[in-house]
């Protein structure tokens, strides 16, 4: 039997990933990759000897499997840390995850917060019903106050949308809830339990988060960069590429975001169509800076909930590895969420960013900005909306029809991370083996 031609679209980690399983089963592959560097979000930029992820990137793990996968092509070169993640709000900081504490926050803010929580805590928690919402989640978990206080205005800010609008479908633990005790014993000082899936992380020693899709592409065969696919037909099987090329395929794994999809196929039945105008998602401006400063406060991110501050977020590089900064310097990201809902004005951004980071303390006149680089990340995250399942199911059985694996964040249109990623690979790699 003649062997199966697997074509793979996208070199970020999902794409990769897919290859690597695939090619250490003996199955052969061909990656197609639209830019010069195969890894996708998890590509660095070395500038004025400072080096800048697209944006933070840290690794966690839930799974033993990709801890060792990435040990393994990592090796030595990579440190473990203990999260210090802070709250900027009412004027202070406060430890991270903001429900479990409330210590040091004004007294009538710990007071809205404590009595909101105890008196979700005390009613019974109401049916689900088909549009219960994301607000609805927060209001029974944590109450008004800490709704108030931080989880509506922050939520709000990085989504772009209320949630209200939003379901819950993208949970699945990334915001811890701490019990009535822990809530308690947060108003007192600060928890001593370090909650949620990210109280540590992984980072490389050496270099930034590049160094994991450099090592997987090292060990990769037949991984095209350069060449963007500008057409998937679907009845010859066939990809066309911008330059002009095409190739044959039998199997398609596909890592581009799924709303370019209908521009690349083309002539998309009507009810298809219509699922594809359904997607929605937000879209995250990166401001990196490195600075003549010599920062000593060791936090990792900071979130501000304030509508009237650009970013929702800023996170030092230094503090993951030193390898990143000349000596005695500092380097920062800085994200900011838009999307039709909340447009930004891009010909602003920047100095807006720069001007609320002094606003904010972390970069003050006397400094001086020595490397800056931005990012502009169309697809950030995809908006679990009401209409987000529907549209996501439909489209992904229209692909399987088509004998087409929709992989990846944006391939398969998931809030993933690199470990999820990763795993969506491994798992493909499995069933396209199991056909080969
Ligand atoms: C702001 C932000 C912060 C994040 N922080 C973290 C974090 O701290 N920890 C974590 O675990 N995860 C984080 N993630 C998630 C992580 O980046 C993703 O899960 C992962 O990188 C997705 O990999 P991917 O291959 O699915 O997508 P991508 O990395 O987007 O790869 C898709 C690839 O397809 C290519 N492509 C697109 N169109 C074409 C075309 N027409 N032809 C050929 N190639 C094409 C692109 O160039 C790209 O290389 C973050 C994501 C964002 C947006």
């Amino acid at each position: 039997m003649p062997k199966k031609r697997i074509l793979i679209l996208g070199g970020g980690l999902a794409g990769l990933s897919t290859a690597w399983h695939l090619q250490k089963n003996g199955v052969d592959c061909r990656i197609f990759e639209k830019e010069k560097e195969a890894g996708g979000l998890c590509r660095s930029k070395k500038i004025g000897g400072f080096t800048f992820d697209c944006d933070g990137h840290l690794l966690h793990f839930k799974h033993r499997y990709t801890f060792n996968l990435v040990k393994g092509l990592l090796g030595s070169n990579l440190a473990k840390h203990q999260r210090s993640a802070w709250i900027y709000s009412s004027g202070r900081f406060s430890h991270y995850p903001f429900q479990a504490n409330l210590y040091g926050l004004p007294k009538p803010v710990i007071q809205d917060c404590l009595l909101g929580f105890i008196q979700a805590y005390n009613h019974s928690l109401p049916e689900i019903t088909q549009r219960y919402s994301f607000q609805d989640w927060i209001i029974q978990h944590f109450g008004k106050g800490i709704a108030r206080h931080f989880m509506t205005p922050y939520n709000t800010k990085f989504w772009t949308h209320p949630p209200q609008k939003l379901t819950c479908e993208w949970l699945d633990g990334f915001i811890p809830a701490p019990s009535l005790k822990e809530v308690i014993e947060g108003t007192i000082e600060p928890n001593k339990r370090q909650f949620g899936y990210n109280a540590t992380f992984w980072y490389p020693k050496a270099g930034g988060i590049n160094q994991l899709p450099l090592a997987l592409t090292a060990q990769l065969k037949h991984l095209h960069t350069g060449c963007p696919v500008s057409k998937i037909d679907l009845e010859e099987k066939r990809i066309t590429l911008a330059s002009g090329g095409s190739e044959k395929f039998d199997i398609l794994v596909s890592t581009i975001p799924l709303p370019e999809l209908p521009r690349l196929l083309g002539g998309l039945p009507k009810k298809t169509e219509a699922l594809f105008k359904k997607l929605n998602w937000n879209s995250i401006f990166n401001l990196n800076l490195g600075i003549n400063k010599n920062d000593s406060a060791a936090r990792h991110w900071v979130y501000y909930p304030q509508k009237e501050v650009s970013f929702f977020r800023v996170g030092f590089f230094h503090n993951f590895s030193t390898s990143l900064v000349p000596a005695g310097k500092n380097s920062l990201y800085v994200e900011i969420a838009y999307s039709k809902n909340k447009p930004v004005d891009k010909n602003r951004i920047i100095g807006h960013s720069i001007n609320d980071l002094k606003k904010m303390n972390i970069f003050r006149e006397n400094e001086v900005i020595l490397a800056q680089d931005t990012n502009d990340i169309k697809y950030g995250y995809p908006i679990y909306d009401f209409n987000y399942r529907p549209a996501r199911e439909g489209i992904a059985e229209f692909l399987m029809q088509n004998n087409i694996f929709a992989c990846g964040r944006y391939g398969s249109w998931r809030y993933m991370s690199m470990e999820d990623v990763l795993l969506e690979g491994r798992q493909i790699a499995a069933k396209i083996a199991s056909l080969s």
